[in-house]
């Protein structure tokens, strides 16, 4: 198992368990803050990743996915791993894909065929990269096993597994220790997508609209954004929001089922509200999770929109009871079962097609 980034390990932690002591993992260090990582496994119930490779220096993207493919080629061949399991479209899946291919080792990609056909996204041209090596595609929706299908990837090779986020979520709430819920109705807001963050407009507007909306903000701060904050100057439109380090899963989680909706540009949170049961506003210009909108969980509200009145049609009674009712999209629980059991008949010496 390869994993780079928060996301990653929490979507992969449940595989992970069920794996036991087939497992090993591989950290390559993209995001190794401490409160992105560390800490995090613990609480995700799994142990400390076997190795940490060093890809976190502040390089370019290229050089990034260069000096993790050059590690995991020599972990690979010091291990020689049965399979390779990377998750999600980070330039750690890149890396994982490609290094793992270009060793003869085969790759099972988790959460495949998500599309937001926005190439200026550096996370869809790593999607379309991972497509490109993967050997199993182990697809969420029925819809993402279409797109992989649409784009040439053979049949046999896509699986519908459904999410690992939604044992994750279930997991992690029950994991859930006391933390402090602010008083009174609240929404609960986290922004780290470049496209919000990298200019000083976009960070301003993000910013303005969430000081503007008719009940009270907390606002968890990735480090991506505090330092985008700092840099542009813009710490002023911090103070009418309740600023928040970032916290473990199981703490996000519970301040999200406390909140009255959410108000993110974040991937996982997609996922996770539709088995929170709670409305989500997402801050982005496309999204690859359009089974989300489709159930009526989240709505996409691009720069040109009004964050203010959407929250207010959020807030709407009539809509919120109706989520109580509504399944998630993404799968009965039992997607991490099925990848564990892909990987481990490969790891037995089934053929790759057999095991799927
Ligand atoms: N998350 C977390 N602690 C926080 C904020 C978010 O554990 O303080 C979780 C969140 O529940 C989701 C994941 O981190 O599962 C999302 O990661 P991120 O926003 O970094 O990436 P994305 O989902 O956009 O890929």
């Amino acid at each position: 198992m390869i994993v780079g980034t928060r996301p990653e390990i929490i979507k992969l932690a449940p595989v992970i368990a069920a794996l036991g002591n087939r497992a090993r993992v591989i950290h390559t260090g993209q995001h190794y803050d401490r409160n992105l990582a560390g800490a995090f496994f613990e609480e995700l119930g799994i142990g400390e990743p076997d190795v940490v490779l060093g890809a976190g220096a502040r390089v370019g993207r290229s050089a990034q996915i260069g000096i993790m493919m050059m590690e995991l080629a020599t972990e690979f061949e010091r291990r020689r791993p049965a399979a390779v399991i990377v998750q999600g479209d980070t330039n750690t899946v890149s890396a994982g894909a490609q290094a793992a291919n270009y060793a003869g080792i085969p790759v099972i990609h988790v959460e495949a065929g998500l599309r937001s056909f926005d190439r200026g996204m550096p996370e869809e041209i790593n999607r379309l990269v991972v497509a490109a090596l993967a050997d199993v595609h182990c697809a969420a929706t029925e819809d993402n096993a279409d797109a992989l299908r649409a784009e040439g990837v053979r049949p046999a090779a896509v699986i519908v597994t459904g999410n690992t986020i939604v044992e994750g979520t279930q997991a992690a709430l029950e994991r859930a220790t006391a933390i402090d819920i602010p008083a009174g109705a609240f929404a609960l807001a986290t922004i780290h997508r470049p496209e919000n963050t990298d200019s000083e407009r976009a960070l301003r507007r993000v910013l303005s609209d969430l000081g503007a909306v008719s009940i009270p903000v907390v606002l968890v701060l990735h480090p991506r954004t505090r330092a985008a904050v700092v840099r542009h100057g813009l710490e002023s439109l911090l103070a009418p929001l309740t600023v928040l380090e970032p916290v473990g899963h199981p703490e996000i989680l519970a301040l999200a089922s406390s909140a009255e909706l959410l108000i993110s540009d974040s991937g996982g949170f997609q996922e996770e509200c539709t088995v929170l049961k709670k409305p989500l506003l997402v801050v982005r210009r496309s999204t690859e999770r359009p089974e989300s909108i489709a159930a009526g969980f989240a709505s996409l509200i691009t720069p040109a929109m009004n964050l203010a009145a959407a929250v207010n049609d959020a807030l709407d009674g009539r809509r919120r009871r109706h989520l109580e009712s509504t399944a998630s999209p993404y799968g009965d629980g039992l997607a991490s079962a099925r990848i564990a059991q892909i990987a481990i008949s490969i790891a037995d010496g089934v053929s790759v097609t057999d095991a799927i």
